[in-house]
């Protein structure tokens, strides 16, 4: 597969063609930024670590018969994804009350919600991603009712699974949040899951002592983040248990693969 021209880029990744019209290149940067690209920096070792990841989390979802963008990882920064149209809407699925939710409402952090919430926001950075109410989905055609029926389904599906993977190694998904595409299969439009699932989509907290184990270390300047994010690539099996990655190993390792191709 030959590596085309960048088609675009995020905050967090680049999207570049390949000779094959219906595969794009996800590349993971080690860019991290919050509040609406108010607070920036780079992290040296967590595009890698995010593949990793997000490779695992969504070849298991995967084989429990949810349909996503992901193809192959192909190397320590990249995997090849399926060209979808993204829904331009951000799915946030909330099992504990943290983050936003939390001032938005005066809800007390780390309440246990009786079921899980789904909210929406539209996906668009100058708005500062504005929460929306499903009707103005339909009222301005984001989606159709037919999507967002199948996309809950699907959600509620991801979350089942996803509590308990974290569950079973010592980790509470407190929310996440979820992208959505459009593939053209047989000339009708099919919806998959797209984007990534990562430390920097969650939020995990350790299930013992809620030790924060995503990307509020960074929104929170609580440090840290790469050994964090190494602890649930580890507990996940992704890395061996004695593999101790530091920012710089992780960054040598990439650049070795670099070299060999
Ligand atoms: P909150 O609404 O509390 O800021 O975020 C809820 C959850 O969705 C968190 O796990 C957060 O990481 C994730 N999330 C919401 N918006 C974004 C976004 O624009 N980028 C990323 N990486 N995660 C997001």
């Amino acid at each position: 597969m030959k590596k085309g021209k960048k088609l675009y880029e995020g905050k967090a990744k680049i999207i570049y063609a390949t000779n094959d019209k219906s595969l794009v290149i996800q590349y993971f940067k080690d860019d991290a930024t919050a509040f609406n690209n108010q607070k920036k920096s780079v992290i040296e070792g967590k595009g890698v670590l995010n593949n990793r990841i997000s490779e695992h989390i969504l070849s298991n979802l995967s084989q429990i018969g949810i349909k996503n963008h992901l193809v192959k990882r192909l190397n320590m920064r990249e995997q090849v994804i399926k060209l979808v149209e993204i829904i331009p809407i951000e799915f946030i699925v909330r099992n504990v009350a943290s983050g936003s939710i939390t001032k938005r409402l005066g809800i007390e952090d780390g309440t246990v919600l009786k079921e899980p919430l789904i909210e929406y926001c539209l996906k668009d950075d100058k708005l500062g991603d504005p929460l929306i109410a499903e009707e103005h989905i339909f009222a301005f055609e984001w989606a159709t009712k037919k999507e967002i029926e199948k996309v809950k389904k699907m959600i509620l599906r991801v979350n089942d699974f996803m509590i308990g993977m974290f569950r079973g190694v010592g980790i509470k998904l407190i929310d996440f949040k979820l992208e959505f595409g459009r593939l053209k299969v047989n000339g009708k439009d099919e919806v998959i899951l797209a984007d990534e699932i990562s430390p920097d989509t969650c939020r995990l907290w350790d299930s013992m002592t809620d030790k924060k184990l995503d990307k509020d270390r960074f929104r929170k300047n609580l440090g840290d983040l790469i050994p964090a994010y190494t602890e649930v690539a580890k507990r996940l099996g992704i890395l061996h248990e004695q593999s101790n990655v530091s920012a710089v190993n992780v960054t040598k390792l990439s650049s070795v693969k670099r070299k060999r191709k």
